[in-house]
């Protein structure tokens, strides 16, 4: 049995080589390290199959999050409402522009972020709301716009989970996630579901204006070369980056197919064990198995009989690979921890870190892989 690891990216690249090597060398070949030709192409692939009218690549999805805030204007002080249950990328760059984050509770069925805690949060000074598609489901975007709108406010997603699930609204109507509010962000770090070689990201949107405002952003606010506007950052995905995504792209839909048929043979094999709830795909309007509203970047379920941390080991010493995400609270980080939370607003959160358990989630993994962890597991719960 191949070694059973969290993600696998050697396997993958293993049976890519050829193209991801050419494309690699035609870099070398040309030495345009820096806005090559494959940075606009893969922009163009990526506008295509996203449908979206602007992709704007940027150096990583921590900087995408950051230039999407600084394009719509935010201010110091304005509120910007997100999970407190998530990777701190989104709460940093809040922190780092000045805005007040307000950390609210998650669903403790999709981990993502709860449609009545998002509203009570809601004040005079709140500009923004951040859904982060956590862990590779859509979060409730028909109900967030419902409530942006009201209260005319910017949907930046964070859609470094997410990329290639497709949202499908009460009416009907499908689009990608990462395309359906003001601003959609990605990452494409290596574990990422499109990862390249190295660090990258990604910003989304449908709107011209911000468009425009963003591609000078990136650029040392420059919309005229030596020309600053406004006050800028050097954010740019490098063309070798871009090379290899270029070719991962097309396989994309590939991948997030192996990631959902791993997570069907993992719910099969627990669907019978009282001590695990399996991730639910409850967020959108489809029954589960139509539904694309779930990549699995990560196959996360919750054990209930007080014995995660003792699973957690077990498989370690079995020699599988799996990671508690997220271990700690946002809103009890040292570095985000505030006297305006109650702890009794995040009781979902507070709950999870102590149940959930990530397990090996990836392109490569085989059935013989597959039969191995969740035996190990469902003998261990018994
Ligand atoms: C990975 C990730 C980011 C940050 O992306 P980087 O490319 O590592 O900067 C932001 N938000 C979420 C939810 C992520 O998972």
């Amino acid at each position: 049995m191949k070694k059973i690891h969290m993600v696998d990216l050697q396997s993958q690249y293993q049976k890519i080589k050829e193209t991801v090597d050419q494309s690699i060398k035609e870099v070398l070949n040309s030495s345009a390290y820096i806005n090559g030709p494959q940075v606009k192409e893969f922009q163009a692939d990526l506008e295509k199959y996203l449908d979206v009218k602007h992709v704007i690549p940027c150096a990583n999805g921590t900087d995408a999050l950051q230039i999407a805030m600084m394009g719509l204007g935010l201010q110091p002080g304005d509120e910007v409402i997100t999970a407190d249950f998530t990777f701190a990328a989104t709460v940093e760059v809040i922190g780092l522009l000045q805005l007040t984050p307000v950390l609210v509770d998650v669903d403790a069925d999709t981990f993502n972020i709860n449609i009545d805690a998002l509203k009570k949060a809601i004040t005079p000074k709140t500009k923004a709301i951040v859904p982060v598609h956590l862990f590779g489901q859509v979060a409730n975007m028909d109900a967030i716009m419902q409530i942006a709108k009201e209260h005319h406010l910017f949907v930046i997603e964070d859609n470094a989970q997410a990329i290639g699930a497709t949202y499908t609204f009460k009416d009907g109507t499908k689009k990608k996630a990462g395309t359906i509010g003001n601003v959609g962000t990605t990452s494409f770090f290596p574990s990422k579901n499109l990862g390249c070689y190295g660090d990258g990201g990604a910003i989304f949107t449908n709107d011209d204006d911000l468009a425009h405002t963003i591609r000078g952003i990136v650029n040392h606010g420059m919309y005229k070369r030596y020309y600053h506007d406004v006050v800028g950052v050097n954010s740019r995905l490098d063309s070798m980056q871009a090379a290899v995504l270029k070719v991962k792209l097309p396989l994309l839909d590939s991948y997030c197919d192996a990631r959902r048929n791993a997570a069907k043979f993992y719910n099969n094999a627990f669907v019978n064990n009282s001590n695990i709830i399996t991730p639910t795909t409850s967020s959108c309007n489809q029954i589960c198995d139509q539904c694309d509203c779930h990549v699995f970047h990560q196959y996360t379920i919750q054990i209930t009989n007080g014995k995660r941390d003792d699973l957690h080991q077990h498989l370690l010493d079995k020699g599988i690979a799996n990671a508690i995400y997220y271990p700690v609270p946002l809103h009890q980080q040292k570095a985000y921890k505030d006297t305006r939370y109650k702890e009794e607003d995040f009781k979902v959160t507070n709950k999870l870190i102590d149940t959930v358990i990530s397990l090996p989630m990836h392109t490569e993994l085989d059935n013989e892989q597959l039969t191995f962890i969740t035996e190990t597991i469902t003998n261990f719960l018994k």
